[in-house]
């Protein structure tokens, strides 16, 4: 698909224009000047459309044998790794990453789908012993009929593929609603989708804001389950309304993922991983370190670490290969990021670098912003507690580790927390203390492609996604019973 070219809704195996004929372009985070293309805005006909066809195409869908699924699912995440460098720079253009990134993430979505085409050959039940002689008792996985997918922008490719592979794994049919920034990624994957084999009606696509038609998509008693990855301000009303009708939901919200470092013996090498962490992506991950809590016996010369490691990040256009950082998604995003910063600036906190955003370079018309890194930040600023999404890392001092532990879950969030340290009852202590869905001890915040991956307090609800807990969201358990005597 070439830039430019108008993209449309996939319903039922056609690609069709959203009923009305609303239309909006995307734009490129690194020169927004540059209209990178034209989507639908759908209305809620069109989610009727597709939920229809979902619920036409999710029978025969789920009597294939599970491993004739994963058998389409593996000739998938062929082709979306074959397709790296293509689908990268779509997601370069669309959501600014930088290209080395891009294609990270569509090998990491290959990867996770590969998984889910596995998992439909373990979709395992159980076999009971029985209270009653001539009676046997098992349990079978059944799949929830419809799924609904709605997506955020910031992994483009891995977002959408986390949701829509498992669910295929499993017997359902899908509607994927991605971000309205973002719809280029998901457009190419549902073209993947199509070339694997996957039937006419099995997996859909609905490009529109979540505003105009989100409600409708979790309304619609077809749906059997709401996978949602988003911020928790649109997740806790999406779950609310959800809830109406006793539909299933899986949330993957916001987080403000802390890094303590405590007793540790390699700065430099907890500063590399703690900035790689806190700014891959532009800082825009749920999962990027977005607050350093350290003792206050390492902190000047932890700080000077990741000051040392910022002066070595490059702010670019993703499309250049020397950038190491690209722009924040959206001007949106951009003025959060001001406005936190603002907040700093007029704290007590100190700020060491940044702080300011990259627009004096004729070549830089996008929303950069310089990575930004404030020292002394006490432990109850919004800076500390507020997830910003944003290339902006807070550094909270503390006396001891027990005053780390309860800086650490003062947030309301609680999805990935890192702890730096050589001392091994300080570890244990943080895997048992935390209140965090994922935890890493001497390394950054990074997941793998096979472990279960979500969040407690205010960042998820519901089974974990990636790994063998998918299937606990994408299917049901039914009990079945049987008198063969
Ligand atoms: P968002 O504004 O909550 O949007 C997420 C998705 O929900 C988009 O597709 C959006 O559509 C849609 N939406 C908006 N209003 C809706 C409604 N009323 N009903 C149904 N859908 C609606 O989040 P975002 O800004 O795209 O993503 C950033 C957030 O996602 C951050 O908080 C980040 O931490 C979180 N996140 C969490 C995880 C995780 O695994 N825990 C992973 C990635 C991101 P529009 O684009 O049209 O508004």
């Amino acid at each position: 698909m070439s830039v430019l070219e108008p993209h449309h809704n996939f319903i039922d195996g056609k690609w069709q224009p959203a009923e009305g004929g609303g239309r909006h372009q995307i734009r490129n985070p690194a020169r927004p000047d540059e209209v990178l293309g034209d989507f639908p805005s759908s209305a809620p006909a069109d989610v009727d459309a597709a939920v229809s066809a979902a619920a036409g195409a999710a029978k025969e869908w789920a009597r294939m044998p599970g491993p004739q699924r994963g058998a389409i699912l593996s000739r998938f995440a062929q082709l979306l790794e074959s397709r790296k460098a293509e689908l990268g720079r779509i997601v370069t253009l669309e959501m600014g990453k930088p290209l080395g990134e891009a294609a990270g993430e569509v090998g990491r979505a290959a990867t996770e789908a590969r998984f889910s085409a596995g998992e439909a050959s373990r979709l395992d039940g159980h076999t009971f012993a029985t209270e009653r002689a001539g009676y046997s008792c098992q349990t079978v996985l059944e799949p929830l009929g419809v799924v609904a997918a709605i997506s955020p922008w910031n992994f483009p490719v891995v977002a959408p593929v986390r949701k829509v592979a498992p669910a295929l794994a499993c017997g359902n049919a899908v509607v994927l609603k991605p971000a309205s920034i973002t719809p280029w990624s998901s457009s190419y994957i549902v073209e993947l989708f199509e070339s694997a084999g996957v039937p006419p009606g099995v997996v859909n696509l609905v490009i529109g804001s979540g505003n105009a038609i989100g409600n409708r998509l979790v309304d619609d008693p077809r749906v059997g389950g709401i996978t949602f990855t988003g911020s928790t301000a649109v997740g806790i009303p999406l779950n609310e309304r959800a809830a109406r009708r006793l539909a299933k939901v899986q949330l993957e919200l916001g987080g403000k993922n802390p890094a303590v470092v405590v007793d540790y013996d390699d700065l430099e090498g907890a500063a590399r991983e703690i900035v790689s962490a806190a700014l891959q992506c532009s800082g825009q991950r749920c999962t990027a370190i977005s607050r350093v809590i350290v003792g206050e016996d390492q902190a000047d010369a932890l700080v000077q670490e990741l000051l040392a490691q910022i002066s070595r990040i490059r702010v670019g256009d993703g499309l250049d290969e020397k950038t190491t950082m690209g722009p924040l998604s959206s001007k949106t995003q951009l003025e959060t990021v001001e406005r936190y910063v603002q907040i700093g600036r007029d704290s007590s906190a100190k700020l060491l670098a940044g702080g300011r955003r990259l627009a004096e370079d004729p070549d830089r018309q996008g929303y950069f912003y310089a990575p930004t890194l404030f020292d002394h930040v006490s432990p109850d600023s919004p800076l500390a507690l507020e997830e910003i999404f944003g290339p902006v890392l807070p550094v909270i001092r503390v006396r001891d580790f027990d005053q780390a532990l309860e800086v650490a879950n003062a947030s309301r969030y609680g999805l990935a927390a890192a702890l730096f340290t050589t001392k091994m009852k300080c570890a244990q202590a943080f895997m048992r203390t935390i209140r965090a869905g994922m935890i890493h001890i001497n390394h950054g915040t990074a997941s793998q492609a096979h472990v279960p991956f979500g969040g407690v307090k205010d960042s998820g609800l519901g089974a974990y996604s990636i790994g063998h807990t998918a299937k606990e969201f994408y299917t049901n358990v039914k009990a079945v019973y049987v008198k063969w005597e």
